[in-house]
């Protein structure tokens, strides 16, 4: 029985030569990843640019616009898709200029299939733990954990409620910032409660009990009269 399944991951190969892309592509697919191709430079920028790849495989020597051009120029507006160099035996200078430019890993030709196939696993492996690292936010020696749901202060975790780890995590993402009771409020209840209510301060002592409690650094601050400010200095 056939089943359709999203591919693993979309990669584009920018290679003149076709046997050698050829192979590449037979060697990805058979992995289950779906595979665009590009013969020369121009093109090969072009899909790069188009659409978003989770890794690219480029050739160096390549016609209309080396393999370095590529690169430098998809680094040059920001573009972070992972990029495995292939290069000609005994270039050194190359690989060197290469990885420079921002290439994540090279593979010197002629190459065996299977160690492509593995440099591509480590590469998405790694691209992957840079996303989820990404999840995680900081202030002084505090972490916020979003994926894990984790709060972790001077390396000891902390449990939070699940309305406190919101107000949390907004407070982190407004750092520094003075924050007034409705706009606290709204924020984290999507409703005004009436006027005069202390709900927020109650909610904002318990998580201040349980972030600074015990700390000698304050994170956690009143402004009299205004609301509340999370800073790390
Ligand atoms: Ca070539």
């Amino acid at each position: 029985m056939k089943r359709t399944k999203e591919p693993l991951a979309t990669i584009l190969i920018i290679e003149d030569e076709k046997k050698i892309s050829a192979l590449i592509r037979k060697g990805l697919e058979e992995e289950k990843y779906a595979v665009d191709e590009a013969a020369d430079g121009e093109k090969g920028e072009h899909h790069a640019l188009q659409k978003q790849y989770d890794l690219i495989i480029l050739d160096i020597m390549l016609p209309k616009k080396d393999g370095i051009q590529v690169l430098a120029a998809l680094r040059k507006v920001e573009n972070g898709t992972p990029v495995l160099m292939l290069t000609a035996k005994g270039t050194v200078e190359d690989r060197v200029k290469g990885l420079d430019t921002g290439a994540d890993d090279y593979l010197v030709k002629p190459f065996a299939i299977t160690e492509l196939l593995a440099r591509v696993r480590s590469l998405l492996r790694r691209k992957k733990g840079a996303e989820r690292s990404a999840t995680t936010l900081t202030i002084a020696d505090l972490t916020l954990d979003l994926v894990a749901r984790k709060v972790i202060r001077g390396g000891k975790v902390i449990d939070l409620t699940s309305k406190e780890f919101s107000l949390l995590e907004y407070f982190i993402r407004n750092k520094n910032k003075t924050l007034n009771r409705s706009t606290i409020t709204e924020h984290i209840w999507n409703y005004n409660f009436d006027t005069g209510t202390n709900i927020i301060d109650v909610y904002i002592n318990h998580l201040r009990t349980k972030i600074d409690g015990g700390f000698p650094d304050k994170l956690l601050h009143t402004i009299r009269g205004v609301g509340y400010v999370l800073k790390d200095h």
